[in-house]
C-alpha cells in the first residue's frame, strides 16, 4: 500500500500570508487524495491578534486541514521592529519560536510512527519562516519554501547574494538612478525601486540570511504563473546549483474568504451602488490592508477625482485602534461636491469590487495579492506603490510588461513625499481611456491566469510536479 503523506505548513499568521497558504493548502488536498492531512502550525504575534479566529474560520470548511496552536513566546520582539522593519520583525519572532516548532513538529512525526498509511513527509515554510529549514534538516525533513510574492522578487534575492559577496552592506538611497542588473527582469532595476528594507542597515542584514538560505530549501513555491513572468521562470529553470521553482499561482482566496474587517452594512452599500453604475465607468482606489495615507495626500486624491469627475469607489485605510469615519478625513464639502459620483469607504470587499463589471481601473499599491485579483478580474491598474516589495511590483508591471499605466513606481510612504492632484488625474484619465492598449493585454493575461490553473495549465501541472517530488523525497 503507498502511504499518504502529511505536510506541516508553517505560514507567517498575517491577514495576506495565511489567506494564501491555506488556500494553497486546500488546492493540494483537493488535486490528490495522497496528501492526507495538512497541519498549519500557528503562532500569536501582537502584530496579528486575531490570526487565530481568522485561520479557523479559513479552514472550517476543510476537515483535512488542522492547525496547531503553538505556546505563546515569552518575550517578543519589540513591537517598534515591526513598525520600522516588518520583515526583520518577523526573522526575530521566528528565530525565538524555532524550538516551539521543533517540539511541535517531532510530536506530529512521533504520532505518525508506527502509521501503515500516514507519514510526515516535509515541511512548507513561508519565505520568512526560512530559518526553519533548520528544524527540518534535524528532524530528517525537507524544507519547501512558500513564496506569497512572484518570481522577480526571487530573482532580486538571488541578484542579492551575489551583490553581497562584492559590496557587503546595504543599498545607499543616494544612488537611486543607478541600474542593477537584477536576473528575471527584462530591463536593468533602478536602485530606487528595490525594497526600502534593503536600504535599513538591520532589515539588509535579515534579507541576505533569507536570500542565502533558500538555496538550501528543497523546492520553492511561487505564488505566481509562468505566462506572467516566462524570463523569471526560465531563469530559475536555466540554475543548475539552485531548488526547484515551481510556479503555482495565481493562487486566490476567492470564495467563502471571511474578512473580520469588513462591516456587512457597508458591503451592502458598496455593491448596491455599484449594481446602478454603467459598466467599466468607476475607478477602484485602495492601497493594500495597512495603505494609511495622510490627511495632505488624501487631500489631492479628493481634489484629483473632482477634476476627472469620474465614478469612483474609495477605500480609505485608517489606525485600526482609531475608530475614524473616513469621511471625516476629507477636505470640507468634498462629500457633497461629489454625491452620487463616488462612495468612499473604510475596508472595502476588494474581491468582490474587483469582480463587479462597473469597474474600469484599480488605482493600487502593487501589493501581490491586489496585483494578482486585478489581473484575474482583467482589470488594468495604475501603479501607487507605498511600502515593501510594491515598488519593485510597480516598475515591473508598468516599465516591463505594460499591464499597469505608470502614476508612480518609487514612491515611498515612509519619506512622507506627496503625489499631486494633477499626476493622479492624468493617471486616472489614461487608466479609464484603456491605458493605451492596457486593457486588452490586462484580458489576455486574464485568460492566461485562468489557463494556468486548470487541469493542463502551466500551474497545474508544475503544482503536480511538486506533489510527485513530495512522494520521492
Ligand atoms: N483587501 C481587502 N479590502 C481592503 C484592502 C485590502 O479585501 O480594503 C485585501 C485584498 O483583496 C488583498 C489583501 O487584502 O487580498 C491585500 O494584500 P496585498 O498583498 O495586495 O497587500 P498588503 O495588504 O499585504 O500590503
Amino acid at each position: 500500500m503507498v502511504k499518504e503523506a502529511e505536510l506541516i505548513f508553517v505560514p507567517v499568521p498575517s491577514t495576506g500570508h495565511l489567506l494564501v497558504a491555506i488556500e494553497f493548502a486546500k488546492r493540494l488536498i483537493d488535486l490528490d487524495r495522497r496528501i492526507n492531512t495538512i497541519t498549519a502550525l500557528l503562532w500569536k504575534t501582537p502584530s496579528s491578534p486575531h490570526a487565530d479566529v481568522f485561520a479557523h474560520s479559513l479552514v472550517a470548511s476543510e476537515p483535512r486541514i488542522r492547525l496547531y496552536a503553538l505556546p505563546d513566546v515569552p518575550d517578543p520582539p519589540p513591537l517598534e521592529l515591526y513598525a520600522r522593519a516588518p520583515g526583520a520583525f518577523n526573522v526575530q519572532f521566528v528565530k525565538k519560536i524555532s524550538p516551539l516548532v521543533r517540539d511541535a513538529v517531532s510530536s506530529i512525526v512521533e504520532s505518525r510512527r508506527g502509521s501503515d498509511s500516514v507519514w510526515v513527509a516535509g515541511l512548507v515554510l513561508d519565505f520568512f519562516c526560512n530559518p526553519l529549514i533548520d528544524v527540518g534538516n534535524e528532524l530528517n525533513l525537507p524544507s519547501y519554501i512558500f513564496m506569497t510574492c512572484n518570481a522577480r522578487y526571487l530573482g532580486m534575492m538571488k541578484y542579492l547574494t551575489e551583490r553581497h559577496r562584492n559590496i557587503p552592506s546595504a543599498l545607499d538611497r543616494s544612488s537611486g538612478e543607478e541600474e542593477l542588473p537584477v536576473p528575471g527582469f527584462l530591463k536593468p532595476v533602478p536602485t530606487k525601486v528595490m525594497p526600502s528594507g534593503l536600504f535599513d542597515r538591520d532589515a539588509y542584514e535579515v534579507y541576505i540570511e533569507l536570500a542565502e538560505r533558500l538555496a538550501n530549501s528543497r523546492g520553492i513555491l511561487v505564488n505566481s504563473f509562468s505566462e506572467l513572468e516566462p524570463e523569471a521562470f526560465d531563469y530559475f529553470g536555466r540554475l543548475e546549483s539552485y531548488p526547484p521553482v515551481y510556479p503555482v499561482g495565481p493562487i486566490l482566496s476567492l470564495k467563502d474568504r471571511p474578512s473580520p474587517n469588513l462591516d456587512p452594512a457597508e458591503r451592502d452599500r458598496i455593491m448596491r451602488w455599484l449594481d446602478e453604475q454603467p459598466d467599466s465607468s468607476v475607478v477602484f482606489f485602495c492601497f493594500g490592508s495597512v495603505g494609511i495615507l495622510g490627511a495632505p495626500q488624501l487631500k489631492e486624491i479628493a481634489q484629483a477625482l473632482e477634476f476627472v469627475g469620474c465614478r469612483f469607489v474609495w477605500s480609505i485605510r485608517t489606525k485600526t485602534s482609531e475608530k475614524t469615519n473616513p469621511y471625516d478625513l476629507l477636505p470640507d464639502g468634498f462629500d457633497d461636491r461629489v454625491k452620487g459620483q463616488g462612495v468612499v469607504c473604510g475596508w472595502a470587499p476588494q474581491v468582490e469590487v474587483l469582480a463587479h463589471k462597473a469597474i474600469g481601473g484599480f488605482v493600487s499599491h502593487c501589493g501581490w495579492n491586489s496585483t494578482l485579483e486585478s489581473l484575474w478580474y482583467g482589470v488594468p491598474t495604475a501603479t501607487g506603490p507605498m511600502y515593501a516589495e510594491q515598488q519593485l511590483n510597480a516598475f515591473a508591471m508598468a516599465k516591463e510588461v505594460g499591464l499597469a499605466v505608470e502614476l508612480r513606481v518609487d514612491y515611498v510612504s515612509a519619506h512622507g513625499e506627496i503625489v499631486t492632484a494633477d499626476e493622479i488625474a492624468r493617471a486616472v484619465r489614461s487608466l479609464m481611456d484603456g491605458g493605451e492598449g492596457r486593457r486588452e493585454r490586462v484580458k489576455e493575461m486574464k485568460e492566461a491566469a485562468r489557463k494556468a490553473v486548470m487541469e493542463g495549465g502551466s500551474s497545474f501541472s508544475s503544482v503536480t510536479a511538486f506533489i510527485e517530488q513530495v512522494f520521492v523525497s
